[in-house]
């Protein structure tokens, strides 16, 4: 292994205008420079033009709050955008997310927003249409595909349909507005529904809590009422969605998976190229039913949180299995779509935040969480100040996990959390600002690690064809193929040993070292000599055939 030190280009980065309110952030700065070498000479990376991306999950109400009012909002999310991607994917010290989901924007009591009232409009504490069709714009100028929340499961109770099919009850009439809900006598229902009690006997199913009424996903009323909510937002220029609790579209009287099938297929026809994420929180065999339905991806919960497969492994070094594990899962999904794009994850809005885990771990372990789950196939999502190692302040209340995105740790926000207040909980290690001049931080690993993507797009389009056993249980060792293109990732869990490694020519012929991710120094590059590697502690390689 040798030392190569690289040489920094600095490029002076056009400054992106006035900010409020969210301090200054990486793009915004005067002074900034790219500060990441590239992770190849000579390689250009490229932007992407499919359903492949490196996703980023804001919290609207936390990310930006652009006028005074201690909310986030979509102009903060615009003045954002410079640092998430200047549109080009070869130079800037932005981040280089092509995709984003926004957690829910529509009008809704809660701050979370995910008791809609009504699905044609944007919630006043985030702005307006006419700011939402700008951030789309800006989105689009600079290849970021957007995709919003969209809340199919149930509605607020305060939505005017179900205050009207309440009405209409106590009336005994049933053929109108009781029939977009999952109204019915009460004996229809099984014990352990939950329901909010109606007049004459009647019941609404609401398992979430009885502001959540649930739609009757089988009545061809509310059907024609969500064709209506898809074309209002695809026709918006919104480029799919993030769909909520799907595993709760399954109701007595109806199949989940021929309800998501009808509205993946109703979309398509509106827009061929929609893509839609699920969030269907539950076993693998109720998530590949589901993919039959023909949706493109699904979050993989079981590898997700402190508890899950993927940080359980990290802690125990055990770099075999975890990649056994998420080859097993990933291949049994595209038994049932061929397609699948398999939707990893460290944490999200629902979970604690996993510096809270990793941090105390050291800042490599944090750095190769990212790196193992970002290089297997499919699309990785990150959760908004992930690459800055935001901890939450306490780990028993959802809106910890909530609280406002650090740009600039100097000049901290002043955005209201519900239950949290306005008191941020810093991240070790600084905000974007602070990250971003420190070659070695979390941020700028997060960088290199999309950047390499974009540099070997078999990364994430590959499926993986096998493991190999290089018999250390601590070395996961996986092979994807793409196009004919064939790599060998291998990742060194273990947090205390390098490991020497013997590539042959059974494994990947003529290999080469295409990219290399090593936690503890950015200037250290693995080198291929007679054959062997020598792969540091927490650190990842990327092996191709040579060209
Ligand atoms: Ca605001
Ligand atoms: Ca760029
Ligand atoms: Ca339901």
């Amino acid at each position: 292994m040798k030392k190569i030190i690289s040489l920094l280009l600095l490029v002076s980065v056009i400054g992106c205008g006035v900010l409020a309110g969210c301090g200054s952030g990486g793009a915004s700065a005067d002074e900034s420079s790219d500060s990441v070498a590239d992770p190849i000479e000579n390689i250009v990376a490229t932007a992407s033009d499919d359903k492949y991306r490196n996703f980023y999950e804001i919290f609207v109400n936390s990310f930006c709050d652009s006028n005074g009012d201690q909310t986030g909002d979509l102009q903060g999310i615009i003045s954002q955008l410079d640092y998430l991607n200047d549109g080009d994917p070869n130079s800037g010290d932005d981040l280089g997310i092509d995709g984003i989901w926004l957690t829910p924007i529509m009008p809704s009591k809660l701050y979370h927003k995910y008791d809609v009232e009504d699905y044609y409009d944007i919630d006043p504490d985030f702005g307006t249409l006419e700011d939402f069709d700008e951030l789309v714009e800006e989105c689009h100028n600079r290849g970021i595909k957007l995709i919003i929340d969209l809340v199919l499961n149930h509605s607020s109770s305060e939505h005017p349909y179900y205050e009207k099919a309440v009405e209409e009850v106590e009336n005994n009439i049933l053929d109108g507005y009781a029939e977009y809900y999952e109204i019915h006598e009460t004996s229809y229902f099984s014990d352990d529904t939950q329901v909010n009690l109606l007049s004459n006997g009647y019941a609404c199913e609401a398992n979430f809590s009885s502001e959540m009424p649930e739609w009757n996903l089988n009545s061809e009323k509310t059907r024609e009422e969500f064709t209506k909510i898809a074309e209002f937002w695809l026709d918006r220029g919104v480029d799919g969605f993030r769909l909520d609790a799907c595993k709760y579209y399954d109701n007595k009287g109806t199949d989940g998976e021929e309800f998501l099938e009808w509205f993946y297929t109703t979309c398509q026809e509106i827009n061929p190229d929609v893509y839609m994420v699920g969030e269907n929180w539950t076993d693998d065999s109720d998530i590949k039913d589901l993919y039959e339905s023909g949706i493109d991806s699904q979050f993989a919960f079981k590898f997700s949180a402190s508890s899950g497969l993927l940080v359980t492994n990290l802690m125990t070094q055990m770099g075999a299995a975890t990649v056994s594990k998420v080859m097993n899962y990933d291949n049994k999904m595209k038994e049932s779509n061929p397609d699948a794009i398999n939707a990893m994850f460290l944490s999200n809005h629902d979970q604690v935040r996993i510096a809270n885990t990793l941090e105390p771990r050291g800042l490599e372990t944090e750095k190769f969480a990212a790196a193992v789950y970002m290089l297997f196939p499919g699309n990785p999502y990150i959760y908004y100040g992930e690459e800055i190692g935001i901890k939450a302040p306490n780990t028993t209340n959802d809106a910890s996990y909530r609280t406002q995105m650090i740009f600039d740790s100097d000049n901290l926000p002043d955005i209201w959390v519900n239950g949290v207040g306005d008191e941020a909980e810093d991240t070790t290690y600084g905000g974007v600002k602070q990250q971003l001049e420190d070659e070695d931080s979390l941020l700028n690993f997060y960088r290199r690690i999309i950047k390499i993507k974009n540099q070997n797009p078999e990364i994430a389009r590959g499926t993986m064809t096998g493991v190999e056993d290089f018999g250390d249980k601590q070395v996961g060792a996986f092979y994807t193929e793409y196009e004919g293109s064939k790599l060998l990732i291998i990742h060194n869990f273990s947090n205390s040993e390098s490991k020497e490694l013997t590539i042959t020519d059974n494994m990947i012929e003529n290999a080469e070292v295409r990219a290399d991710l090593i936690t503890t120094d950015s200037d250290t590059h693995i080198e291929l000599v007679d054959g062997k590697i020598t792969l540091p502690a927490l650190s990842s390689v990327i092996i191709k055939s040579a060209e």
